[in-house]
């Protein structure tokens, strides 16, 4: 780990558990400015901050470079003054998610497969996230509100999978993601099950037994798909949890990715990504072109060179290294494969 930086909270931080690093992690720019050794930019970042508040666990910020204003993980994550700016084209529900929403937190937008909203927050807050103005106070927070959409699910037998994200689904314990897995497996006519987790990028530590355990026990086969934007979020620790996912029997682990002004828009880093998650046995699945949503423009690529970089890509790797270059567009019933 990349721990120079004189605070000891880091140094401390290595055994902790996935709650107390849900706990413990930085809630403002200026204090994450202040540990990585970067002057402060007083007032600056509050445009940013106040949208959508600053959400950065420590051993994600373990694997940033102290003093590194440019660097590809800190970018992701501290606020700016460009996400105050309001901008043509951009807006709060860019997927025209509330029009596809079945019931109290689930959407459906694609044929076979329901969208369960099964958590509120996340495990670390993205700058560019397109559900960064989501109401997630509509959405299920305990067993009793997840009923409605599990009925919802179970009434409709066009659903073959249930895709778990969020929020991060993993936020939710053990002992109620089980109870939410047994609850969906219950369903006969429900084959499959997914997890969109950015968790064991960001906290490792969430790659727990009992998580294991869950993931091995049920009757449904699995994918996990991960959100990874650049090599450098894939440390050592990150690599001891994708061994130990990479253990449970038919568990598909897959990536997407977001392509990102000044983080990963070059065939060298997009290069680096795709081997560093092969060398974990992950398959880049999705690059994804950015949702415009209010407050992310300044990390939008124009298509036209998203495509030039994946016909690099193409040219120098292995079909199965590349991925999709997909974006959403409301009212089709897939996501567009762009290249
Ligand atoms: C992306 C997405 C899916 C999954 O699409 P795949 O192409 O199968 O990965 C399902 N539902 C919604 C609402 C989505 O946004
Ligand atoms: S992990 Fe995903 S849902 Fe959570 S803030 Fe990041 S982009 Fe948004």
């Amino acid at each position: 780990m990349n721990i120079v930086t004189p605070n000891s909270q880091f140094v401390a931080s290595t055994r902790w558990t996935w709650q107390q690093h849900v706990k413990a992690a930085i809630r403002s720019a200026a204090e994450l400015r202040r540990v990585l050794g970067l002057p402060l930019r007083v007032g600056e970042e509050l445009a940013g901050e106040r949208q959508f508040e600053t959400f950065a666990p420590l051993p994600f910020v373990a694997r940033m470079e102290p003093g590194n204003e440019a660097d590809p993980l800190l970018r992701q994550v501290l606020p700016t003054a460009a996400e105050g700016e309001s901008v043509a084209g951009f807006s709060n529900d860019p997927n025209a998610e509330s029009e596809v929403s079945r019931a109290p937190g689930v959407l459906q937008k694609y044929p076979g497969r329901a969208l369960l909203i099964a958590a509120k927050t996340c495990a670390v807050n993205c700058r560019y996230c397109f559900r960064r103005a989501y109401p997630y106070e509509s959405g299920p927070t305990s067993r009793e509100d997840w009923r409605p959409s599990l009925d919802q699910i179970a009434t409709d037998h066009s659903i073959e999978e249930v895709i778990l994200s969020g929020g991060e689904p993993l936020i939710n314990d053990d002992t109620r993601l089980e109870w939410l897995v047994q609850e969906i497996s219950r369903i006969p006519h429900i084959r499959r099950l997914r997890i969109h987790s950015r968790f064991p990028i960001v906290i490792p530590q969430r790659v727990t037994e009992g998580l294991l355990e869950l993931l091995s026990d049920t009757r449904l086969p699995t994918t996990m798909v991960l959100h990874t934007n650049h090599a450098q979020e894939l440390g050592d620790d990150v690599g001891d949890a994708l061994t130990k996912l990479r253990q449970v029997p038919r568990l598909v682990l897959l990536n997407q990715s977001v392509l990102l002004r000044g983080i990963n828009d070059s065939v060298r880093v997009l290069t680096e990504l795709s081997w560093r998650l092969l060398e974990f046995g992950i398959v880049p699945y999705y690059l994804h072109q950015l949702d415009r949503v209010t407050g992310s423009h300044h990390f939008e690529v124009e298509q036209a060179r998203g495509l030039a970089l994946i016909e690099q890509l193409r040219n120098s790797l292995p079909g199965y290294a590349v991925p999709r270059y997909a974006v959403e567009v409301p009212g089709c019933s897939s996501k567009q494969i762009l290249a």
